[in-house]
């Protein structure tokens, strides 16, 4: 049962801290700023609702999705096996076969050992989705970042403002102003969090690089360098492609994390090679 898969402490707490930063920010919060019975304040409840709700959205599908799997009976088709799309390993020879799963490996398939399978365009294992981020769930790990990260900084100046603009003078509460001062800290901290990861997977998607092949690319890049060459990274072929290979073509469905038509087999992906 794929459910099961929510059972893990991380989750868990993602959860809780999702519904903790919601509860507090509306009910703590906007109510005590500009009270939720005030059409400012309805309105500001009602758009953070939006954000965290599609931010569970994107998790759900993030934790239920097949990540991309190595179909049975795959072989490499030998021409693309000579192309760019060779993937070398540390010891110079060629991987094409995970000896772990006994299947040929398409190009940007790793193992993992956690899920104990290959995935197609594995990018990494997270905890906090106890999944694998690859081929087929990419899309919705971005959006959850960006969700997560437009909601937590909405929050974060709802929170900060109220702090400010309140009127301590009135207040003998030393609690509640070391309740609202902490709130403010969180909300912040966990915003520039969200903000960092968000900016790390827009610079990997825009240069259509997954976390594996930045480290890869690195080393690839150190070691031409060092015989005078420079090195570019196969799959990246511009930034608006590389973009609508994550996304989708379409701009109107770009934002929904279900919106996966576009995606592909995972077995094959174009190459520099075929824009030249
Ligand atoms: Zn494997
Ligand atoms: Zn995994």
């Amino acid at each position: 049962m794929k459910l099961k898969r929510f059972i893990s402490f991380p989750i868990l707490s993602l959860f809780l801290l999702l519904g903790f930063v919601y509860y507090v920010t509306v009910f703590i919060f906007i109510e005590d700023w500009l009270g939720l019975q005030s059409s400012t304040g309805s309105l500001n409840a009602l758009i953070l609702s939006l954000l965290v709700s599609l931010c569970v959205f994107s998790l759900m599908v993030c934790v239920l999705s097949d990540p991309g799997r190595v179909p049975p009976g795959y072989v490499p088709d030998v021409e693309e096996n000579q192309g760019p799309d060779q993937e070398i390993k540390k010891s110079g020879t060629l991987q094409r076969r995970c000896d772990k799963c006994s299947v040929y490996k398409p190009p940007r398939t790793h193992h993992c050992r956690v899920c104990k399978r290959c995935i197609l365009r594995m990018d990494h294992h997270c905890i906090w989705i106890n999944n694998c981020v690859g081929h087929r769930n990419y899309k919705a790990f971005l959006l959850l970042v960006f969700y997560a990260c437009v909601a937590s900084t909405y929050s974060a100046i709802i929170i900060t403002s109220c702090t400010f603009l309140k009127e301590w003078d009135s207040v003998s509460s030393h609690s509640l102003k070391s309740f609202y001062i902490s709130c403010g800290f969180m909300s912040v901290f966990l915003s520039l969090i969200l903000g960092t990861l968000l900016l790390w997977h827009i610079y990997l998607t825009t240069h259509n690089m997954t976390t594996i092949e930045y480290h890869d690319a690195k080393r690839a890049a150190w070691l031409a360098k060092k015989s005078g060459l420079s090195y570019h990274h196969p799959y990246d072929v511009g930034v608006y492609k590389n973009i609508t290979l994550v996304l989708g073509p379409n701009m109107l469905k770009w934002m929904c994390p279900t919106a996966v038509s576009h995606v592909k087999d995972g077995l094959g992906f174009p190459t520099i090679r075929d824009n030249s």
